[in-house]
């Protein structure tokens, strides 16, 4: 679509919606939302816009649609695969930031249920939630600064998949501005509705390429009373898996996290992040942090913890294992795996993976992706962690920097061929939890049957035929 109107007009014309204070164009202002996380890709954009309310999303994407501006959203920009980064070549762009939504609109503790506006940070929805005492359970690493509008369109994961489910799990309903300006209103409270398609999965995990999602709708849960947390020293992936085995046997619904990382990993994080204390040794390849939570404050679910790995030990399953004494141990535990995103990426030039396969395939997976990128690649230190309960080991090669694009290229993609194909042979997928973005696109058309991405082609056809939210982005259009 071209654009009769000047850049000038646009602008003004912006201002005259949102307020003049909320279109940022200075570059300062700029700068920080044209470079996504891990600090690849630089986008370009006309300006930051920030709408107070949906009519004001509304009127903003009409705008946009008529200059022929792109509109990209922007959450926290803590997406892995820069996806929220305005990347739409000769076609001006506006990044389209909810911080200004941040309400939330209402919680019932009867309900198990919370409606928020798309711009709420991720803490503050966790916090709004314990304060009638429920439980919002989506927790990651960068849920102090990460929107729930980003969360729904990575359909995000992160440590409590295993027991709750991912973004998708966790929507009853959504508000999503439509490409027209149409206010799609799903923001039902719904346990059960099986009249005709569910058109809210649609959005979910869209990346922003179909709609603005503007509000949702969210399941809450009881809130647990105690918790365990242990860390437990494994000498293999196998064993890792085992006990991952045997603590679904003994704890089940109990099991709130269970999550690993290699020797190597730990190995990062304790040389590039401030104030870790790894608690032992690190004389094992593999460590698991388990943590099982109860709703109910007795018996103390330290018990059934102490019973998990005194059991796992007579098994020979687990070389070593500290349970934590104090929520503080707890804590500084926990602290070692948030910090695996922040170590890794101090540590050198990361190719990173969010391959998810079937559990029963994870070690095959490891194992064979492990072998072939060492066998390739000597000089790379192999890092990983993730959520071995949800068959998501985020495997990373951390490399040499090499100045040359063209070359870094060729060497990323090398690594990323194995990783894919091991991946596909399994019929697993390329992106468990972060998404395609900009930066997975060619992996995902290379992995992805046509038939999948003619029928993706087609939805984004339906829904967004002048290709106005974030062009660019998953297919090449
Ligand atoms: C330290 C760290 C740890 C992390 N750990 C995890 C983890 O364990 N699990 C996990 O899943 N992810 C993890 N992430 C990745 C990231 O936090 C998630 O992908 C998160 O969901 C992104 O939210 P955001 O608000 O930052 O989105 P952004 O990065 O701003 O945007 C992500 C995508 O969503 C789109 N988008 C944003 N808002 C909207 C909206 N309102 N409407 C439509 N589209 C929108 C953007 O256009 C973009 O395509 C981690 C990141 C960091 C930095």
């Amino acid at each position: 679509m071209t654009t009769t109107l000047s850049k000038a007009a646009v602008l003004e014309a912006l201002a005259a919606v949102v307020g003049a204070n909320h279109v940022l164009t200075n570059a300062n202002d700029l700068e920080g939302c044209l470079v996504d996380w891990r600090g690849r890709y630089r986008g370009e954009a006309v300006c930051i816009v920030r709408p107070g309310s949906t009519e004001e999303v509304s009127a903003v994407v009409r705008l946009a649609a008529k200059a022929g501006f792109a509109i990209v959203a922007q959450g926290g920009n803590t997406g892995m695969c820069a996806g929220a980064t305005p990347m739409t070549g000769a076609r001006p762009a506006l990044v389209l930031r909810l911080d200004r939504m941040n309400r939330i609109r209402w919680v019932s503790p009867l309900g198990d249920s919370i409606a928020v506006d798309a711009g709420c940070i991720l803490a503050q929805v966790q916090a709004a939630a314990e304060g009638v005492d429920r439980l919002f359970p989506l927790s990651l690493g960068a849920q102090g600064s990460c929107h729930i509008g980003g969360n729904i369109s990575t359909n995000a994961g992160g440590t409590a998949a295993l027991r709750y489910g991912t973004m998708r799990d966790l929507v009853l309903g959504l508000e999503v501005v439509l490409a027209d300006g149409q206010v799609l209103d799903l923001m039902t409270a719904l346990r059960k509705d099986s009249a005709g398609y569910e058109l809210k999965h649609l959005f979910i995990g869209a990346e922003g390429t179909l709609g603005v999602v503007t509000g949702a709708t969210l399941k809450l849960f009881s809130r647990p009373r105690q918790r365990a947390v242990a860390m437990a020293k494994l000498m293999s992936i196998a064993d890792v898996l085992k006990l991952l085995n045997l603590t679904r046997s003994r704890a089940g619904e109990r099991i709130a996290a269970f999550e690993v990382m290699n020797r190597e990993q730990i190995q990062v994080i304790a040389e590039k992040v401030a104030h870790i204390t790894v608690p032992f040794p690190l004389d094992t390849e593999w460590y698991a942090l388990i943590e099982l939570a109860d709703i109910s404050p007795e018996p103390p679910i330290a018990g059934m913890m102490e019973a998990l790995l005194a059991e796992a030990f007579e098994q020979e399953l687990v070389a070593d294992a500290l349970l934590a004494q104090s929520e503080t141990q707890a804590e500084s535990f926990w602290k070692i795996r948030h910090s695996v995103s922040e170590g890794s990426k101090a540590a050198g030039y990361v190719v990173s993976h969010d391959s998810v396969v079937p559990l029963f395939e994870q070690g095959t997976f490891v194992t064979e992706v492990e072998a072939r990128i060492r066998a390739l690649r000597p000089d790379a230190r192999i890092v990983m962690h993730g959520h071995v309960g949800d068959g998501n080991i985020h495997i990373l090669a951390i490399i040499p920097p090499v100045a040359d694009p063209e070359e870094r290229f060729r060497q990323v993609d090398e690594i990323n061929a194995i990783v894919d194909d091991v991946t596909a042979r399994l019929r697993g997928s390329i992106s468990a939890e972060h998404g395609i973005g900009y930066a997975n696109m060619q992996r995902f058309a290379r992995v992805t049957p046509p038939l999948e991405i003619e029928l993706m082609v087609r939805t984004k056809r339906m829904l967004d035929p002048d290709n106005l939210f974030n062009p660019g982005k998953l297919f090449d259009m």
